[in-house]
């Protein structure tokens, strides 16, 4: 299934796909649990876009100039931080790069993360992870360890109800906006059936 991907995709599904992180054979598990939202905000003068995680009630709306930026508030959405945690060797995967999980709309075939949902059958999910840049002005986004090991959980979890799923960091998207879907609020995935 994986291997018929247009090439460019195939270095990152290599990493979605994943080697072993070690011998262990990772069980893994949610912890560190915090709910908030994910805030977005723009600059009008670059375009650039910055994210964060807002654990108040209310998510901030501000406007404020930083250097040459100028942000303002573009939008925000419930979502859910966690770590992943292996039962087996008690190793930790850090998330804090991650700000959401998103499922992908994504229509575009020219953006990869289109491709992927074109290509993958509809009882596949392709699930966005959201970084704090998402303009990736650094080229920087979700950690590739990230990315293995929520693959891993949510394959694991999705299995027993035959459905697939794939974690693809936010940098393959071509654009944020297009590929923009439903936020996981629910790390126990009982909404999806
Ligand atoms: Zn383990
Ligand atoms: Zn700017
Ligand atoms: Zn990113
Ligand atoms: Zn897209």
């Amino acid at each position: 299934m994986i291997a018929s991907v247009a090439v460019r995709g195939e270095r990152i599904l290599e990493n979605v796909e994943g080697g072993a992180m070690g011998p262990c054979n990772h069980e893994w598990s949610i912890c560190n649990v915090r709910h908030g939202y994910f805030v977005e905000e723009g600059c009008f003068e670059c375009g650039a876009r910055l994210s964060f995680f807002s654990a108040e009630p209310v998510p901030p709306i501000d406007k404020y100039r930083e250097g040459r930026h100028y942000w303002a508030y573009l939008g925000s959405f419930q979502t859910v931080k966690f770590d992943l945690k292996c039962r087996a060797c008690a190793g930790i995967v850090d998330l804090n790069d991650v700000n959401g999980l998103m499922l992908s709309e994504c229509t575009d075939r020219d953006c990869q993360v289109g491709a992927l949902v074109h290509q993958q059958g509809p009882d596949s999910l392709v699930y966005v992870a959201l970084c704090p840049n998402t303009s990736h002005p650094t080229g920087k986004c979700v950690s590739s360890e990230g990315i293995e090991a929520l693959n891993q959980y949510f394959r694991a979890k999705l299995a027993p109800v035959g459905r697939k799923v794939t974690i693809v960091p936010c940098k393959l998207c071509n654009s944020i906006d297009k590929c923009r879907g439903t936020s996981i609020v629910d790390v126990g995935l009982t909404d999806i059936q």
